[in-house]
């Protein structure tokens, strides 16, 4: 394998998936290519699993805990007790913790051309037994009309962050189409900071007016705002030879909007399969089949979480208020969050 290529593996995106690739191929030639500096363009609101930011060893990236989740609708609100906190973080240290374990070489540049062994960018072009496309859902939006944009399968979201403390504990959601037709709004507290967001799975909706009436309705004004794409329509996990992961193969998840775990947790597997071939346990053909494979084994869990996506726009606000009280009791609650889990990729909490 080494030898005749100019590096062992090229990665493109230093986000949450690329990096996650990277951590597992130490030992290796690794370029790393991103547009911007590493944790320098924040799109998300950051909330995850405290199992994931251990994971990867960014727990000093973490800002605040919480124990629950709450579902505003119809009028109502439905809290779930987790089992396993979520976590709010701040995005450039959670970056940096994880790069610092990789041993990649950056490069600072935009990729204009991914193929099989080769990627050309702003600076020129590079050689490598294997790319990764990890440029997150810019990635999935250059696939034309076979991919997702014509099936109307993306999730648009926007958010502002200010200096307030939120008090109600927990990460709170809320349906409302008065709000978002077909989505929601959210507002995470990250200690002295809170974030308030709107994701809507439609491209017809206004976020920016949809996220000033939200904030509107809770007496704030939004400061600067960020925002992107939810990649929820799934991809190729490899196409023309270049292995996906992340946003940039559909990893996000339907209906929640949540893509860092998911993200993460292909990552790692992707980032396995390939340091298994270039320790020379199995061939280049296995290492992709084996990370087919993988992707695929969740497939239909994430049709599933589509249809849901789905039924969730069409069903009555007092209807879905009720339905989210009648999950709440701790033993069906479980069961309910521990299958979303386990069948979109979990990482097993510390001691478990
Ligand atoms: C407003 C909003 C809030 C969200 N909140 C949450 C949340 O709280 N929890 C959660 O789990 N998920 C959330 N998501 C989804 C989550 O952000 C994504 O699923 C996740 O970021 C995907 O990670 P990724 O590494 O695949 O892609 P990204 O994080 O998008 O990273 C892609 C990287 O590729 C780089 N790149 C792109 N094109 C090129 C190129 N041509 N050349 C070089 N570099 C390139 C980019 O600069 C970027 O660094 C949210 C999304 C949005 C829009």
């Amino acid at each position: 394998m080494r030898g005749w290529t100019d590096y062992d593996v090229v990665i493109v995106g230093g986000s949450f998936a690329g990096l996650a690739v990277a951590m597992q191929l130490r030992g290796h030639r690794v370029l790393l290519v991103d547009q911007y500096p590493i944790g320098s363009h924040q799109m998300s609101a950051c909330g995850t699993p405290l199992a994931t930011a251990r994971a990867v060893g960014a727990e000093r990236a973490i800002l605040e805990a919480h124990d629950r989740l709450v579902l505003h609708t119809g009028g109502k609100a439905a809290r779930f007790v987790l089992r396993e906190p979520y976590v709010t973080f701040d995005y450039a240290a959670f970056c940096r913790a994880m790069w610092v374990q990789t041993h990649a070489v950056f490069l600072q540049a935009r990729a204009t051309s991914l193929q099989a062994h080769r990627v050309e960018t702003t600076r020129g072009a590079f050689t490598a037994s294997f790319v990764v496309d990890a440029r997150g859902w810019r990635a999935c939006h250059r696939n034309g009309p076979s991919g997702p944009a014509r099936d109307g399968a993306f999730g648009y979201g926007l958010e502002t962050e200010l200096p307030i403390r939120w008090e109600e504990a927990g990460l709170h959601f809320f349906f409302a189409r008065r709000l978002v037709r077909n989505g929601y709004a959210w507002i995470f507290p990250c200690g002295e900071t809170t974030r308030f967001g709107v994701g809507a799975f439609e491209r017809e909706t206004k976020l920016r007016s949809a996220l000033d009436r939200f904030l509107r309705d809770l007496g704030l004004e939004a400061g600067e705002v960020h925002g992107g794409l939810l990649a929820v329509a799934r991809q190729q996990p490899v196409q023309d030879g270049v292995l996906r992961v992340g946003d940039a193969a559909g990893h996000c998840l339907p209906a929640t909007g949540e893509g860092i775990r998911t993200a993460i947790f292909h990552g790692i597997h992707c980032g396995r399969a390939l340091a298994g071939t270039l320790a020379g346990r199995y061939s280049r053909e296995e290492a992709l089949r084996l990370y087919t494979l993988q992707v695929r084994s969740m497939d239909r869990f994430h049709r599933r979480l589509l249809t849901l996506q789905k039924l969730v726009a069409q069903v009555p606000e007092s209807l879905l208020g009720l339905a989210a009280q009648l999950c709440t009791p701790p033993p069906l609650a479980r069961w309910i969050l521990d299958r979303y889990w386990v069948k979109t990729g979990w990482f097993l909490p510390r001691g478990a």
